[in-house]
């Protein structure tokens, strides 16, 4: 056997590959491919003999492109390097074999002396490349892992003392749609492409490396102007990817001041740089300053002392009410933590949140959010106080505990409380990160009783397709939408918004409502409730306590309004008002209001109810209906009493949020009569009177027959 390395080359024209042949028949033992198909054939015989192919792009069959795009699939172009020949000077097709792949290519005509040069090159790169051990080298894209940069860097750092250096590290932000739109593979690809246009820009004691997924990290002698020079052509360069797609590149450069960090902190320090453009168009240098210093000691502060300060009880509960836009009445309230710090002072969420999101300690604060809300609304409960309900919120992370079901259940029990005093805010965005396994966590919670508020729509880019797919019961506005300018487009916007939601029977919060120009848009559109400074800021829990006292909704509403039932009184004690809502602050409203009338029973769902009205069918005066619930929705109630006849004198008020499409239905099923959501006082009123009487009219009546009859 020869000592002679096997090359393959690939052309369909005969000529050109006598030509190779005579030139490099001395050195190789050379193959012959005359497409891409029989390229591919020779390759996957001989993959273990064969140091490098040089390959033609345009032939019939399977083109260069194409062969590359089988090499990369069989996993054969980390070992076999290919020179793609050209014709001179085509920059396009050149770039784009590179991105294929390629390791370099040959302009044609060829010139003898550079393509010896250049295969015996690109073939001695491979094998020393393939000695060095696989670890020191990120195997994607052939530049140095994370732990050798590290390591070079440092011995670069200590023989050059000298000299100033610069950390750079590269971010592509929207290099995760890309993969999404075109596939792992295309983004491999890039990476390669990226390595090879970074490494060009690395001169001699200058070092290249990859620290994971799209992220290179450069030593580079720091001079300013040369620096952003490069920069600038790389960007250049990298938008040349053949993919249909702006690349949107960052940097982040820390400047080297002393050699003694550890290359953890220093490369660190360069990804908070680049994380201050995020998402800044125009943006793609950022250099790590004082600013961000004094940020990053903040918040190791903040770290350091917030195990103690949940011990210490520094965090404190505030409560800013939810009201309802009818009566201007308050009908919730939103649980906001706050931490009075012995030093730093008063400090708002926004401080402190999203670093413990990062680093999970949300998770022990929301507990304790959760159980010192729970805790006031238990105090309230025992004085007395008509409790509406409070929502909480819920972090992304507390979602994914597997735990947390029984931590929220096991604190509600503990104060004697019951799911659906408490509302659990989540934030949109959480429902498009992982939204099947959100969606079915969700699922859980409703099924348990908890009321589900979906916070800030509108805010992501979920959401309105999926929006029917999820198991919620309230959707609250994102706080832009409100805020921005009122103009005609934002409004009509909104107003859609609100009349989809209502449509899809979810009830509507707007947060962050500081002016009556504002509330009265809302009130037009229809909006149930509303949360904003223009009302009341978030407050301690004493100074809630008396909101709840003085304006809550649950306080009797009626006033002046009287009902009249002496003349058909028929019934020694009063009858049974039957109500029949998911929303305890429904149920809440409507109990409390017609109290003086009737027995209030409760029910959270069309199945509690049907149990109910078997038992007590005689007994009841009216259903009050809602039709969207889990378990059994109204419409299945109604189809269920509709099937005996010795229901059928009771009559049903549904009540709904106003979609003309459940109100025809509900009547075809057998609805007496409906009301809207959010409840007008003199109009549920007088629906509510009306029916009863007319149908203690039709029953008085019928005795009366029955009693003539029997006479007769
Ligand atoms: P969020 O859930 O969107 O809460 C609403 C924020 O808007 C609150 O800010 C509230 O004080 C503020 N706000 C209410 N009305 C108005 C208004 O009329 N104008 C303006 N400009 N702002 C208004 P806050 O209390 O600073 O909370 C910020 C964020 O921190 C919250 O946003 C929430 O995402 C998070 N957060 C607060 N407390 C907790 C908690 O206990 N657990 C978790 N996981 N997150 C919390
Ligand atoms: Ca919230
Ligand atoms: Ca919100």
């Amino acid at each position: 056997m020869s000592e002679k390395n096997t090359i393959l080359i690939v052309d369909d024209k005969e000529v050109n590959r006598e030509c190779l042949i005579k030139l490099l028949e001395d050195d190789y033992n050379i193959l012959e491919a005359c497409d891409g198909e029989e390229a591919i054939e020779i390759l996957d015989k001989n993959r273990d003999i064969i140091s490098a192919v040089v390959l033609d792009i345009i032939m019939p069959k399977l083109d260069g492109y194409g062969v590359l795009n089988e090499m990369s699939y069989r996993k054969m172009l980390p070992k076999i390097p290919v020179i793609v020949t050209s014709v001179d000077g085509d920059e396009a097709s050149e770039l784009k074999s590179l991105s294929f792949g390629a390791s370099d290519f040959l302009g044609k005509p060829y010139n003898p002396i550079i393509v010896k040069k250049r295969l015996q090159n690109i073939i001695h790169l491979k094998e020393t490349a393939s000695l060095v051990n696989y670890l020191q080298m990120d195997t994607l894209t052939g530049v140095y892992s994370k732990e050798t940069f590290s390591k070079k860097t440092k011995e670069i750092l200590k023989h050059s003392k000298d000299k100033k250096y610069a950390i750079v590290y590269s971010d592509i932000e929207n290099f995760q749609l890309l993969k999404d739109l075109f596939g792992e593979k295309t983004g491999d690809n890039l990476l390669v492409f990226m390595a090879k246009v970074l490494k060009h820009y690395v001169n001699d004691n200058e070092l290249c490396g990859r620290i994971e997924n799209e992220h290179f990290v450069l030593l580079k002698e720091y001079d300013k102007k040369s620096l952003h020079n490069d920069l600038d052509i790389i960007v250049k360069t990298v938008n040349d990817f053949p993919v249909n797609m702006n690349l949107r590149l960052r940097f982040g450069i820390y400047l080297i001041d002393t050699a003694k960090m550890s290359m953890h902190a220093m490369i660190n320090r360069a990804i908070l740089a680049v994380d201050t453009i995020k998402g800044r168009y125009g943006r793609y240098i950022a250099y790590y300053d004082k600013e961000i210093w004094e940020k990053q000691v903040h918040e190791q502060e903040i770290l350091n002392c917030m195990e103690d300060a949940i011990k210490e009880e520094q965090f404190k509960v505030y409560f800013q009410p939810k009201y309802d836009l009818n009566s201007e009445k308050v009908a919730g309230a939103e649980a906001l933590v706050r931490w009075v710090h012995p030093e730093k002072g008063f400090m708002n969420p926004g401080e402190f949140i999203p670093l413990f999101e990062t680093n999970g300690f949300i998770t022990e604060l929301d507990k304790f959010v959760w159980d010192k809300t729970c805790s006031y609304i238990q105090g309230w409960k025992e004085k007395g106080y008509p409790i509406v309900p409070v929502s909480v919120n819920v972090s992304r992370t507390d979602i994914y505990n597997p735990d947390f079901i029984d931590i929220i259940m096991g604190i509600i029990n503990k104060h004697g409380l019951k799911p659906e005093n408490i509302h659990l805010e989540i934030t949109e965005t959480a429902y498009t990160e992982n939204p099947h396994q959100i969606i079915e966590e969700v699922k859980k919670l409703k099924l348990l009783g908890f009321v589900i508020e979906m916070d800030d729509f509108g805010s992501g880019y979920s959401s309105l397709n999926m929006l029917n797919e999820l198991p919620i019961d309230i959707l609250k506005l994102d706080m832009g939408f409100v805020q921005g300018d009122l103009s005609m487009n934002s409004n009509n916007i909104l107003s859609f918004i609100i009349s989809l939601a209502k449509w899809m029977d979810y009830a509507v919060v707007a947060e962050g409502i500081e002016t009556e120009e504002q509330i009265q848009m809302l009130r037009n559109m229809d909006c149930n409730f509303v949360q904003g400074y223009y009302y009341a800021k978030p407050m301690p829990p004493e100074e809630f306590e008396r909101h709840l006292v003085e304006h809550s909704i649950l306080n009797n509403d009626m006033e002046g309004l009287e009902m009249n039932f002496s003349d058909t009184e028929f019934r020694k004690s009063p009858g049974i008002m039957l109500i029949v809502d998911d929303l305890v602050l429904n149920r809440k409203i409507l109990s409390s209001s017609f109290s003086r009338y009737f027995k209030t029973v409760e029910k959270e769902n069309g199945a509690e109810a049907l149990e109910y009205i078997k038992e007590h069918a005689d007994e009841i005066d009216v259903i009050m209906l809602d039709l969207v619930m889990p378990v059994m929705d109204g419409f299945t109630l109604m189809k269920q009493l509709k099937l005996e006849n010795k229901y059928s004198h009771i009559p049903i008020i549904v009540t709904s949020q106003g979609n003309d499409k459940s109100v025809e239905k509900s009547f075809a099923l057998g609805a007496t009569d409906f009301v809207e959501k959010p409840y007008n006082p003199r109009i549920i009123m007088h629906r509510v009177q009306n029916v009863v009487m007319a149908y203690k009219n039709a029953r008085a009546e019928a005795k009366e027959n029955e009693k003539n009859d029997s006479v007769s």
